[in-house]
């Protein structure tokens, strides 16, 4: 229930094109009214607006999964100033527009046939671990691009759902079934069982974090309720699971999507301003990214200017979502994994 209406409301505020991805999530906008149905004009109204709630529902609400403590470190490991922590969302083989023929998925073939290969040497090049976040999908039919990742022994991989599934459409069953399939295809890819996890449009059930735990994982990395590492709070009291968290600030889906093209130079300028707060603060500097999007190449010559940037200042540390998550467990949260 908590799940709908979180659901509902962020339909409501973006408009079904971000966070729902299909318009099924968002619901069909049609009610029975007087024993017919009606499609209203504009935007159906919410069944159960947050407006009647009582006082201790909302309470509950925000209750139910909330973020502990921030988990920001006095020093990062090496005695590193910030901690730089790159991701990559890959889903080659995740089936956006269902269609007779292939042709309007070749974006996503992409992903790994041109984006991955050329971030990789860029990564490379300047020695900068990086997570990536995969579909189990990818795994199975493309398990020669999980080991062009795990090649160098610097880059994690974790889950991204099974085929880039939205969790929150999902019954609990499905929703772990395809968790424990994406786990087993990545762990036989990769030769490693993940402890990341970063869920498809950063949905959330009302069963993921039960789910996230029962299989074991270390941390989540799909949330947005600071800036620096935190322990998941479920009903008030701590999960023990780490979020390294995320913004869609720091998303190159923000920017580089068709509907929404920005030069490279203006992120750059963004990510850098970010980047230098960040060192200014002593905390993280995360950045999502996807090798079909940043894969192009005016895109990656600007995260190399980026990476170069960083590279020039003192006391940096790159490091992957997992080593982010190990590095601070013990510096404050309950987490005893
Ligand atoms: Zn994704």
């Amino acid at each position: 229930m908590i799940g709908a209406a979180i659901r509902r409301l962020a339909c409501l505020i973006l408009g079904g094109s971000l966070l729902c991805g299909a318009s099924a999530a968002c619901g069909s906008g049609t009610s029975a009214v007087s024993g017919q149905t009606r499609t209203p004009p504009v935007a159906d109204a919410p069944a159960d607006p947050p407006s009647s709630w009582s006082d201790a529902r909302i309470g509950e609400f925000w209750r139910r999964v909330s973020a502990g403590p921030s988990l920001k470190p006095a020093r990062w490991p090496h005695d590193a100033v910030v901690a730089v922590a790159l991701s990559f969302d890959y889903q080659m083989g995740t089936v956006y527009e269902p269609s007779p023929t292939a042709s309007t998925n070749t974006n996503s073939q992409y992903d790994g046939r041109v984006g991955l290969p050329r971030l990789l040497r860029v990564l490379d090049k300047h020695r900068v671990p990086a997570s990536f976040f995969v579909t189990g999908v990818t795994a199975q039919l493309y398990p020669d691009t999980i080991r062009q990742i795990t090649a160098s022994g610097r880059h994690e991989i974790g889950v991204h759902g099974w085929i880039h599934e939205n969790n929150s459409t999902l019954s609990a069953d499905e929703e772990r079934r395809l968790l424990a399939k994406a786990i087993a295809a990545l762990a036989a890819a990769s030769g490693r069982k993940p402890v990341g996890y970063r869920s498809p449009s950063w949905a959330f059930s009302d069963a993921t974090l039960g789910l996230l735990r029962e299989f074991g994982f270390l941390y989540d990395s799909g949330m947005m309720a600071d800036e620096e590492p935190y322990e998941i709070f479920m009903d008030g009291r701590p999960t023990g699971l780490l979020e390294i968290p995320v913004e869609w600030m720091r998303d190159d889906a923000m920017y580089f999507q068709r509907q929404n093209p920005h030069s490279p130079q203006a992120v750059y300028e963004t990510w850098r301003a970010e980047f230098d707060k960040a060192y200014e603060e002593g905390g993280l500097f995360q950045l999502t990214m996807h090798p079909r999007i940043s894969g192009h190449r005016s895109r990656v010559v600007m995260l190399e200017q980026l990476l170069a940037y960083m590279q020039g200042r003192r006391g940096v540390w790159f490091a992957t979502h997992e080593q982010v998550a190990r590095a601070v467990r013990g510096s404050g949260g309950s987490n005893s994994r």
